[in-house]
């Protein structure tokens, strides 16, 4: 036996019990005669007292040990430990094995470079806050399985080895050995399937899928991730979103002891730009976008085009330390949304400040001060250009200056439906359209009328959770009628051997009484981040890729014998 009892469970209430203990030596303090442990399991950390002449094994960091002892209340507790209260007085240590000298601190401060923690991923998940962000994630499937249980759903894996599906991402491609020239693609999402086990009578599906998408990364992006994937027959869109409340509810309820308020409020895809500039908001603070066009429309500014939108924020408190180089960094900013620049205005001394003002007379400056209400110290940063890039800047720039100047709330959770998405938008480099979430997404009952006439005004029935400025989930009513489905194909401009290729199978499904259906999927990697308090998806995935899409432990993707290309008929060609 190794042990008898968790170092973590250790408390007050064991003293004088004899336990057995196990784990890892995360600190050692040599004082002469006696001798300090801290000992770690999965479970935390307790202190251990060798006295002289006790058989002590070498201990170092990292060895793996068995301690043998007596818990004793300790003379002075340590509030930062969670058995401060106690310490194991032993009476036997003994080496179960060795460890080589760690490459990095294994604590929850660390200061290793992250390349250092993924390299060595096995000695970072020792840390106790990646325990505890996996445990997160554990908590998180426990109570989706346990709720969607309840709630007559059935867990049904889909094939990982599949053909293409919609949600329009770069696939990742695994070449066929028995059919030479063809591939399987990898699943960016269950999309197809989880509708045909609708058309298949099941009603209420779910899975934890694990999803691949190609696409660059970012610090809350891999390229293999999981969702929680979600298909219900004969729901209203209002009947589905009630029923995911439920479940958030009880995630947040179950991991974090958070009661979220319900329900949810929901605002519009078109509000959502117009206020905060993005579709996936975060509404901790205010800081809303809004028009300044009315006021400078009779002012004449030669670098302003009428035709375009002029857009603003306000931030507080800020005018004495936006100097010339930070207004350059903003006109950079303005640049990576293709905008030539954004005008800042100063309020201090009760005067308007900056470049524009030559252009406007007193009643326009007025104006300008009332409505934003200015303050002294506070700054206007106005950008001028199509409507959609003026609003995804200024959005932009609202998150910077939200965490800039810590105006959101540590601890606090805001949870939001986004609804009413555009059913279809242009693709910026070819201009052709392109479905918004994806070609079965059910357009909204009023704009089925006007939908070939005037298709970019389209809505649909498309819903994206978001918490805390996080798309944390995201999905639609599909079509089940045969004749929507043609038509939406047709306004994408797919001829019909394109959609006999691509979706012919499922086109053929759609044929054999399919009920009226709609879905979700939540992001699990973003639920256990933003409940974990992480803004690194990587901290909650025991093995991820880093941002060059590679495993720094095994090094994949690599190169691999000749023979195995031979024999799938594929030949590597230099570049
Ligand atoms: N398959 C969609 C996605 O992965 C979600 C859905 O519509 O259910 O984004």
């Amino acid at each position: 036996m190794y042990r008898n009892v968790y170092n973590g469970s250790l408390s007050i209430k064991d003293v004088n019990k004899e336990v057995e203990l196990v784990g890892w030596v995360s600190k050692r303090r040599n004082l002469g005669q006696i001798l300090f442990i801290d000992l770690r399991d999965r479970s935390g950390i307790v202190q251990v007292l060798v006295n002289e002449g006790i058989k002590c094994c070498e201990i170092r960091n990292e060895y793996v040990i068995q301690v043998k002892g007596v818990v004793k209340q300790r003379k002075e507790a340590n509030n930062k430990l969670k058995t401060g209260e106690i310490e194991v007085i032993a009476s036997e240590v003994n080496l179960i094995n060795s460890a080589f000298n760690p490459p990095l601190i294994i604590d929850d401060k660390t200061d290793a470079l992250e390349d250092t923690r993924l390299k060595y991923r096995y000695l970072d998940l020792r840390r106790p806050i990646m325990q505890h962000y996996l445990d997160i994630r554990h908590q998180i499937k426990m109570s989706v399985h346990e709720y969607l249980n309840k709630h007559h759903f059935i867990e049904i894996e889909t094939p990982m080895l599949c053909a293409s599906s919609p949600e329009g991402a770069k696939e990742y491609l695994v070449p066929s050995r028995i059919h030479h020239g063809n591939f399987y693609a990898l699943p960016q999402s269950p999309q197809m399937f989880k509708q045909m086990l609708m058309i298949g009578g099941l009603e209420r599906y779910y899975q934890i899928a694990r999803c691949f998408r190609d696409e660059d990364l970012r610090a809350d992006r891999q390229p293999d991730f999981t969702q929680i994937d979600i298909e219900t027959s004969f729901l209203s869109q209002d009947e589905l979103l009630e029923l995911m409340e439920g479940l958030l509810y009880k995630i947040f309820k179950d991991t974090i002891n958070v009661e979220i308020k319900l329900p949810l409020r929901q605002i519009k895809y078109e509000t959502a730009i117009k206020d905060y500039g993005s579709d996936k908001p975060d509404t901790r603070f205010d800081m809303k976008l809004f028009d300044v066009n009315d006021l400078l429309n009779d002012v004449n500014i030669p670098f302003y085009n009428k035709e375009m939108s002029i857009r603003a924020i306000k931030v507080e408190n800020i005018a004495h330390e936006t100097t010339r180089k930070i207004i350059d960094a903003l006109n950079l900013e303005a640049k990576k949304f293709s905008l030539d620049f954004v005008n800042v205005l100063k309020y201090e001394q009760n005067q308007l400040h900056g470049s524009l003002i030559k252009y406007l007379d007193e009643n326009t400056i007025k104006q300008l001060i009332n409505k934003s209400s200015l303050k002294e110290n506070d700054i206007l940063i106005i950008s001028h250009g199509p409507y959609n890039r003026v609003c995804s800047l200024l959005g932009n720039l609202r998150n910077q200056y939200a965490k800039k100047l810590g105006l959101i709330k540590p601890n606090t959770y805001d949870l939001l439906w986004v609804v009413d998405f555009p059913m279809f938008e242009l693709n910026v480099e070819d201009n052709k359209i392109v479905a918004t979430h994806h070609p079965f997404t059910r357009p909204k009952d009023e704009c089925l009328k006007t939908l070939k006439s005037d298709p970019l005004s389209a809505l649909s029935y498309a819903y994206d959770i978001v918490i805390n400025g996080y798309e944390a989930g995201g999905g639609t009513l599909r079509i089940y009628d045969q004749n929507i489905q043609k038509e939406i194909f047709e306004i994408l401009g797919l001829s019909d051997e394109e959609i006999k290729n691509k979706f012919g199978y499922f086109i053929e499904a759609l044929k054999y009484g399919t009920p009226p259906h709609g879905g979700i999927a939540f992001g699990l990697d973003r639920l256990a981040m933003i409940l974990g308090g992480t803004d690194n998806i990587r901290d909650v995935i025991a093995f991820p890729k880093n941002l060059s899409a590679v495993d720094p432990v095994s090094m994949a993707p690599n190169k691999v014998d000749q023979s195995q290309l031979d024999e799938l008929g594929i030949i590597i060609k230099d570049n």
